[in-house]
C-alpha cells in the first residue's frame, strides 16, 4: 500500500496494491505538461485507489490523437496527482512523483526516447522504446489478466 498526494495536502490517496506497470514518458508532451525531463505513470486500476481527502479535478488536455486526456488536480494547489487517458474512468496514470516515497516505484519501460532529453542517462536493464511498445510482450502475465478485467 502506497500514499500519496498533492503539494497542499488537501488531496490524499491511496493504492491498495501494486501497479500494473509503470511508464516513464519522454514525450514532449509529458515534458511540457510537467515543466520537467520526463513524466512517471503508474497503471492501476481506479478501484485499487482510495480518495483519502480532496477530490481532484479533471482538466482536459489537448492531444495530438484528439483523443481525451484528463489531468485530474488538486482543486486548491492544481498538483497533478493522476491521469485518464481515453476517459475511460477505470484506468488511472497516477503521477510517481506525488506519492509520499517516489522512491517505491521505478519505471518497467521507458517510451517515447526519441525525444529525450539528450542528457538523461537510461539504465541498461530497463527496456526503452524510440516511441511505444507491444504491452503483451512487456507486462507481466498478471499484469495483463488485470487490465483485461477492466478493459476487455
Ligand atoms: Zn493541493
Ligand atoms: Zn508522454
Amino acid at each position: 500500500m502506497l500514499d500519496g498526494g498533492c503539494s497542499c495536502g488537501d488531496v490524499r490517496y491511496r493504492l491498495k496494491s501494486a501497479p500494473m506497470f509503470v511508464h516513464c514518458c519522454h514525450c514532449l508532451d509529458c515534458q511540457r505538461q510537467t515543466g520537467s525531463a520526463f513524466v512517471i505513470n503508474a497503471l492501476i486500476e481506479s478501484d485499487r485507489m482510495d480518495a483519502l481527502s480532496g477530490d481532484p479535478m479533471p482538466v482536459s488536455m489537448p492531444t495530438d490523437s484528439g483523443r481525451p486526456h484528463d489531468v485530474y488536480r488538486c482543486p486548491k494547489c492544481l498538483t497533478a496527482v493522476w491521469s485518464d487517458y481515453g476517459r475511460r474512468g477505470v484506468l488511472r496514470f497516477v503521477r510517481v512523483g506525488t506519492l509520499d516515497d517516489p522512491t517505491a516505484l521505478k519505471p518497467d519501460v521507458h517510451i517515447f526516447t526519441r525525444s529525450k532529453q539528450p542528457w538523461v542517462g537510461l539504465p541498461a536493464d530497463v527496456p526503452a522504446f524510440e516511441i511505444y511498445y507491444d504491452m503483451k510482450t512487456l507486462w507481466p502475465k498478471e499484469s495483463l489478466e488485470r487490465r483485461a478485467a477492466i478493459l476487455g
